[in-house]
């Protein structure tokens, strides 16, 4: 009979944040895979739990995926980790859980620390929909592609953020989605520093132009507001057209974007933009 694939999420700063049944699993699994065998090796001996432990990451998981597999289906049982809260959450676990399932082995995921969560709960912005972005890619016409697929996204956005890519993501999500949407920057959770900031995106731009940005950061976007059609003024539309074009796009796909994002009509703004951009 095959063993299972336990999904183990673990603290995002706060060590009391590991739950007893996290532990439990932990103490009772036949070996562990970690994403960093180190950074889970402390956490084990917080813990006072021995355990083996082998090697599951980004790098390795085509060749330690299978391996993992062969021992579950041979009646082990195994406890992911990752570094730090949910496993399989922009982190290792997607493909290993994947390749468990289609193999027939009980996967089961324990609740706990997941840092896009925490942060949504406190942003303070609405929770009834939103949507995972993770983390922005660093390619410049990937990330602009991401973006411009949320135009007008509706619901609320989270995205993960490093400190030192935090300035020119704020820049950039101001100039895809207008200096006046509200963003909460929540930072440090569950950690000592722990901070949540609610502004604007022109307030988010200019306070870290004077704060150096430190420690992990969850962003928690605002989604478009539902303007009705008629209070959208041909100058509004103008400036949304602007700002695609100095992003880039030509005056023809700048108008199809905003005309398909605002509901303004295709031609009378294209005119417009003829005369005035
Ligand atoms: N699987 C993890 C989870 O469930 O939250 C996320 C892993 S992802 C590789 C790491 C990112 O999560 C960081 O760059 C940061 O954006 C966010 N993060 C993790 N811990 C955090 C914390 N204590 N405070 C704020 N953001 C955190």
């Amino acid at each position: 009979m095959s063993g299972m694939l336990y999904l183990v999420p673990t603290p995002i700063g706060n060590l009391s944040d590991i739950s007893p049944r996290c532990r439990e699993t932990l103490a009772n699994a036949d070996f562990i895979a970690a994403e960093d065998t180190r950074v889970s090796l402390r956490l084990l001996n917080h813990l006072d739990i021995k355990k083996p432990l082998v090697s599951y990451y980004e790098h390795n998981k085509e060749q330690s995926g299978p391996k993992i597999l062969a021992r579950i289906l041979e009646g082990e049982t195994c406890a992911l980790v990752s570094d730090a809260g949910s496993p399989a959450i922009s982190d290792p676990g997607e493909d290993l859980v994947r390749l468990c399932a289609e193999a027939g082995v009980t996967v089961c995921a324990i609740p706990g620390p997941c840092a896009a969560i925490t942060a949504l709960s406190i942003s303070g912005l609405p929770t009834g929909r939103f949507t995972f972005e993770g983390f922005l890619s660093t390619n410049k016409k990937n990330r602009q592609a991401h973006l411009q697929g949320l135009m007008g996204e509706e619901r609320t956005m989270i995205f993960y953020e490093a400190p030192h890519k935090l300035t020119g993501t704020l820049q950039d999500l101001a100039s895809a989605f207008g200096a006046d949407r509200r963003i909460s920057l929540c930072r440090e959770l569950t950690k000592l520093h722990e901070e949540v900031l609610r502004m604007s995106l022109a307030e988010a731009c200019a306070y870290y132009k004077e704060q150096e940005p430190r420690g992990e950061y969850v962003l928690i976007l605002e989604g478009a507001s539902k303007a009705p059609e008629e209070e959208i003024t041909v100058d509004t539309a103008l400036s949304m057209v602007r700002s695609r074009m100095e992003q880039g796009l030509s005056r023809k796909d700048a108008v199809k974007e905003v005309s398909k994002v605002t509901g303004f009509p295709k031609n009378a703004l294209y005119e417009a933009a003829l005369s005035e951009l």
